[in-house]
């Protein structure tokens, strides 16, 4: 997979999954926009990025907050002329049983998993529309195709996200505009680290591989998805789970 020429704009670049797309699409050529709440870790992997001789670039933006997007997102097209390639993929989880669960829990998680996608997709798909060009993806879950107990307010935004991916998915075909969604199950990051080893061997065995999955196995996907190859691929749902939903 090349990008060269290509901009890309990824959020939740600085740990995690986001980092390893962001490195994987920038070691591939492409000008990696990374995003993320907190300017001191977006700022290291783009300085990261650029000292493997890459072109990067760090903007410490809150996705949930709509007038935020919109300002970035105007000042990176002047800034780039295009981007091209748009991979939704901050998130947070906010979990608890439904009776414990606050408004501020489901809000902050609808905002940061969900409307998120909505601010950026709306901000950078017009320039995309007119470039006659684009690949969006979206990164969900399999809480999100399956539920989860005391996750209601993650599933309902993951899921609501595959319901997006779909529509967009639909809107812009007749631009060459791609939009999919990525599942992924457990995956290594900060975001399972918090779980307890109770909770992380009962996941396992749910696990066909008996694993959990790297950052690197989600981001594999997410680069083919974004790149010219994947062109005739659109409103899809991929998992990346070690076999877990199937
Ligand atoms: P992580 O917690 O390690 O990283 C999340 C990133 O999102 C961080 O860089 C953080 O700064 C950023 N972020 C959070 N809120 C933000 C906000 N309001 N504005 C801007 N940036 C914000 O999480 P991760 O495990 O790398 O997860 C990445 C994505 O994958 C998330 O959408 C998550 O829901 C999804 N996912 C993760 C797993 C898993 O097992 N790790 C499984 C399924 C889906």
């Amino acid at each position: 997979m090349t990008f060269n020429n290509r901009v890309a704009l990824v959020t939740g670049a600085g740990r995690g999954i986001g980092k390893a797309i962001a490195e994987e699409l920038g070691r591939s050529g492409a000008t990696v926009i990374c995003v993320s709440k907190n300017e001191a870790s977006c700022g290291a992997v783009a300085a990261a990025l650029q000292a493997a001789g890459g072109k990067a670039r760090a903007v410490a933006v809150d996705v949930s907050d709509g007038a935020a997007v919109a300002k970035a997102s105007a000042q990176l097209l002047a800034e780039f002329g295009n981007i091209d390639i748009l991979v939704n993929n901050a998130g947070i989880t906010r979990d608890g049983l439904l009776f414990r669960m606050s408004e501020d829990d489901w809000n902050a998680v609808i905002g940061t998993n969900l409307s998120s996608a909505f601010h950026w997709t709306k901000h950078l798909g017009r320039a995309m529309a007119q470039k006659r060009w684009g690949r969006i993806v979206n990164i969900s879950s399999v809480a999100g195709l399956a539920g989860n107990a005391g996750q209601a307010n993650y599933s309902a935004a993951k899921a609501g996200l595959i319901g997006f991916t779909k529509s967009i998915a639909k809107e812009f075909a007749r631009r060459s505009i791609t939009c999919n969604a990525v599942a992924p199950g457990f995956i290594k990051t900060d975001m399972t680290a918090v779980l307890s080893e109770e909770v992380t061997k009962a996941a396992l065995q749910f696990i066909p591989m008996q694993r959990l999955g790297e950052a690197a196995d989600v981001a594999h996907l997410v680069s083919f998805l974004c790149s010219e190859e994947s062109g005739y691929i659109t409103g899809q749902v991929f998992t990346v789970d070690g076999g877990m939903v199937m």
